[in-house]
């Protein structure tokens, strides 16, 4: 049984995913982790995803592409997968069908987290995460968390692509590209709507109810 989770930038992707890895025993490939671990290195191509991140842009399918395949079949027969921030263009969802295939295996349900831009802005702002244990907090809504962080509160730090310019034309970018995804997955058996505007622990109990059948 694999998932996608699916929603623009800041919809609580990264969170819910964590959820369902700790209870439900998934891996999670998030192509943005990917990339972001991509870039740690010095290398032509690190600085090329870097260049495109950074300014919220979408890196080459051939790039993502080549990342998730290592990904899947270093982790596919261990666990189920929960992909998360992947696909998000037609040619994307065509590879992974192909990937999928090839270890016969095939995407179980698609959750769509579905946020207006004026909660993401917000979220996106306010959104921290601790380098050391990669937790996710909000400093808008989190304070009390910040300060007590296990970790230390200096290891939460802020994504680069998290600044308002960025993040809004993350939102935008993500919304107009990825919209043939979402048309494609809604007419498909297992697709879910959840309102992302929802509480954190609302959204996981709706989760449970998708899981739990
Ligand atoms: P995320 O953490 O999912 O918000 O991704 C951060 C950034 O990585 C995005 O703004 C894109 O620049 C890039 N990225 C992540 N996933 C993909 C993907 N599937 N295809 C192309 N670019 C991606």
């Amino acid at each position: 049984m694999n998932i996608i989770l699916f929603g623009p930038p800041g919809a609580g992707k990264g969170t819910q995913a964590q959820y369902i890895v700790k209870n439900y025993n998934f891996f999670q490939i998030s192509t943005g982790d990917l990339l972001r671990n991509a870039t740690k290195n010095k290398s032509e191509l690190a600085a090329k995803i870097e260049k495109i991140t950074s300014k919220g842009e979408f890196v080459s399918d051939e790039i993502v592409n080549e990342l998730i395949e290592k990904s899947i079949s270093k982790l596919i027969f261990k666990k189920p997968i929960i992909f998360d921030g992947y696909p998000r263009n037609m040619s994307q969802v065509n590879h992974l069908e192909i990937i999928l295939n090839n270890f016969n295996q095939k995407i179980s349900f698609v959750i769509f987290l579905n946020v207006s831009r004026e909660i993401i802005e917000k979220r996106i702002l306010g959104r921290m995460t601790c380098s050391k244990c990669n937790l996710t907090l909000n400093e808008y809504s989190n304070s009390k968390e910040i300060e007590t962080h296990p970790c230390g509160k200096e290891f939460l730090i802020k994504r680069r692509d998290d600044d308002k310019g960025v993040a809004i034309s993350r939102y935008d970018i993500y919304m107009e590209k990825t919209k043939p995804v979402l048309d494609f997955y809604s007419t498909k058996e297992g697709f879910h709507e959840i309102d992302g505007s929802l509480k954190i622990d609302q959204i996981t109990n709706k989760i449970d109810d998708i899981l739990r059948v």
